[in-house]
């Protein structure tokens, strides 16, 4: 049940109604980041603010963090970044274009010659300098991954909040990689956000807690909206996973372009906190409050992207239908994620008094969902334009209003309108979105 939609009406409605915007687009744009307008921010925000309700809020088992991106070096010696986070570039001998070698074939993807130059390891880690002097000691790098954050601070999140095994830890984050090839749109960057979990557990239970939070990973989705046959999950095969690592699972979503991963949940064994003590030279292991057990603890981790996650919502929202012979575009968010809850609209903006009592009743609600006024075109194009980012209910004020007291309220998906006395107003939108 792909999602019809190409991915350029996708690029061209987020231009268009402000959700995502290319970056420092007036000097011609950068590639690869992309900056997220005013309804982009909400709707990601939303996303992140789901995510860690559920993980974090919703949960005994978990606390949060909120790491720095740059990191002592020595980190990445630990982790094996600086060692082993490459991709294998080559050169086109004709065109100079460089591109990763398991991305061409006999041939140049862009002119076509046949003459490579020998394959060549780069690191993806984006370089920078602290201080004033720009020499090799001042080297440090954007992270990465947020990851390392998580378990350089194992020891004092452990001491401070007194969690037993199993506990894990959680981080929202910008983290960065010097992709050779960005692309398709926000899905591939080289900034972006994740969102991890580093979940620790005794060896023994490492497996299936790791079962757990891909099970548990899955219908996060699901619970928010997306379409359970467009999200799959993908084991991966022995030839890639990662040395330390003993299984990965992907989620994937089915894009406009084709099956790729949201997140993924691997079973990182206990490689992180062993290279870390051995680098640094700190006692990590975790020691029982209770039972005075000493054990370096297995680590699931589940990684997911804040941009792959925006994407993909805001693909699988995206319908479109005809209502009365006329196209309408509607993006069915989950209400927890419409980057809009409710939109006021008075019928006759000539009329002084609907429009003071529209703006009066949009800022009683704004206190409890995100709300917006709009008098800007006849209710028509007004409800249309609602549809089009997803807002949820939409209420208007009309000359009878001034009568009843009673408003209409209208649903996004169904178009129902019902009429509400102005008094249980504030009680009924509460309760829509559960609030
Ligand atoms: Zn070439």
């Amino acid at each position: 049940m792909k999602n019809s939609v190409s991915m350029d009406t996708i690029v061209s409605l987020c231009k268009r109604r402000g959700f995502i915007f290319q970056s420092s687009e007036i000097y011609g744009g950068l590639s690869g980041a992309w900056d997220y307008g005013p309804l982009g921010a909400e709707l990601k925000r939303n996303i992140k603010d789901a995510w860690w309700k559920a993980n974090v809020h919703d949960r005994e088992d978990m606390v949060g963090l909120d790491a720095s991106i740059l990191m002592h070096p020595e980190t990445w010696n630990a982790s094996g970044h600086t060692q082993n986070f490459t991709d294998q570039l080559v050169d086109c001998k004709a065109c100079k274009r460089r591109f990763r070698a398991d991305h061409v074939g006999d041939s140049c993807p862009a002119c076509g010659a046949k003459d490579f130059t020998e394959a060549r390891a780069f690191n993806l880690m984006l370089k920078t300098h602290l201080g004033a002097m720009e020499d090799s000691s001042s080297v440090v790098y954007l992270r990465p991954e947020t990851a390392q954050g998580i378990f350089v601070n194992f020891m004092n999140v452990r001491d401070t909040s007194r969690k037993r095994l199993p506990f894990g830890i959680a981080q929202i984050g910008k983290s960065f990689r010097n992709e050779i090839t960005p692309g398709n749109f926000t899905f591939r960057t080289r900034e972006f956000e994740q969102m991890e979990i580093e979940f620790f557990t005794h060896p023994g239970e490492a497996q299936e807690w790791h079962k757990r939070w891909i099970e548990d990973r899955f219908q996060w989705y699901v619970n928010l909206g997306m379409t359970p046959d467009r999200l799959r999950l993908r084991k991966h095969g022995e030839d890639e996973l990662a040395h330390y690592s003993v299984g990965c699972t992907d989620i994937e979503y089915e894009f406009p372009f084709g099956w790729s991963e949201l997140e993924g949940i691997a079973n990182r064994t206990d490689f992180d906190l062993k290279q870390h003590a051995q680098f640094s030279g700190k006692d990590l292991k975790y020691k029982d409050s209770v039972t005075q057990e000493e054990v370096i603890p297995f680590v699931i981790e589940p990684s997911g992207g804040v941009d792959r996650a925006t994407l993909a919502f805001l693909v699988d929202a995206y319908h479109e239908e005809q209502v009365n012979d006329s196209p309408r575009v509607v993006l069915r968010f989950h209400k927890k994620l419409a980057p809009i809850k409710v939109a006021v609209l008075p019928l006759l903006k000539k009329s002084s008094e609907i429009v003071s009592k529209a703006k009066a009743i949009k800022a009683d609600l704004q206190k409890n969902v995100t709300c917006v006024y709009d008098d800007t075109a006849s209710i028509g194009k007004l409800y249309r334009r609602q549809d089009e980012v997803g807002t949820v209910l939409c209420v208007t004020v009309d000359p009878e209003s001034l009568e009843d007291q009673q408003v209409t309220v209208r649903e996004r998906d169904s178009m129902q309108q019902v009429r509400i006395p102005m008094d249980r107003l504030k009680s009924y939108v509460c309760e829509h979105f559960g609030n």
